[in-house]
């Protein structure tokens, strides 16, 4: 069967949740133009929990937006993956067709928690579902809530738990929908190290028993370390690809960049137009 959706489809990965093939992002025209991301491939392998780190400016957060399809390209390719392997590209849909596709494929976990008040976290769990008209899967949200271990809690509201609580009801809301990759942007930065802890704890314990994918943007060497791969930028490039990482490996990967923040290797290539 052919549909539109499906027409453009020109390859397929199974191992593979999203790719990036040769992308840009240029903010600004001219000679005050930034290049945040420059020509930049990579594979984000499913199953496993990578991590992007670098320091401030290197293009983290844009890499992260454009790989959700939060953020648009200004060239190159961005393909999300579904447990199929048929690959849906990004950077050919309409908008539509990409809300979509980010409502019912992609969970987002931000670093303010971003909990409806009004509601409980039970209801905050299954809001984005209920909005979307879809049915929970009960045995399946039953395990994230276990894994998560938020069971006790469920008719609370946000205002009536702690930071590392509401975080924790924020990974049930992005697990809970099942979607193909969960992406994380600083998702322990307003959270105390233990509750940061119990945080990055909750999502490794979903990668590793629910085989949720996962992309966490962090500045911090500690929750790096849950990680199974860490991507390391500079100057809108992937200078590194370290495989088990520790906070101990990523802190000294980090020291090598100098106090701007470039690659070493780069640094008579950049000016200081990438710094915020
Ligand atoms: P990081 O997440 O690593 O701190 P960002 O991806 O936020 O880096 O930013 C990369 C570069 O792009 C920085 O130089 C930043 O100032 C610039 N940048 C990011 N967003 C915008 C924007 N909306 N307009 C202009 N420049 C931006």
């Amino acid at each position: 069967m052919t549909t539109a959706a499906n027409a453009a489809v020109t390859h397929r990965t199974v191992g593979t949740a999203a790719r990036a093939q040769a992308v840009t992002k240029r903010y600004g025209q001219g000679e005050t133009a930034v290049v945040a991301l420059d020509r930049v491939d990579v594979d984000i392998e499913r199953g496993r929990f990578t991590a992007i780190m670098g320091p401030s400016g290197s293009g983290k957060s844009t890499l992260m937006h454009c790989l959700a399809g939060l953020d648009a390209v200004s060239a190159g390719k961005i393909w999300i993956y579904g447990r199929d392997g048929v690959a849906s590209e990004l950077t050919a849909m309409k908008d539509k067709e990409l809300t979509n596709l980010r409502r019912d494929r992609i969970g987002f976990i931000f670093q303010s928690f971003n909990l409806l008040p009004t509601l409980n976290a039970a209801e905050n769990i299954t809001l984005p579902m209920d909005i979307a008209g879809r049915k929970p899967n009960k045995a399946w949200l039953d395990r994230v809530i276990g894994t998560v271990g938020l069971e006790p809690r469920l008719k609370h509201r946000p205002s009536e738990l702690s930071g590392g609580q509401q975080q924790r009801v924020a990974v049930a809301r992005a697990l809970a929908g099942q979607p193909e990759i969960i992406f994380g942007d600083e998702p322990t930065g307003n959270l105390d190290s233990r509750s940061g802890a119990e945080v990055l704890g909750f999502l490794r314990r979903s990668v590793d028993e629910l085989g949720q994918t996962f992309v966490m943007v962090t500045h911090d060497p500690s929750a790096a370390a849950y990680a199974d791969r860490v991507l390391f930028l500079a100057d809108g490039r992937i200078v590194d690809d370290m495989g088990a990482p520790t906070a101990d490996k990523v802190l000294d990967r980090m020291r090598q960049f100098d106090a701007h923040g470039h690659a070493a290797h780069d640094q008579s290539l950049r000016g200081d137009a990438h710094q915020r």
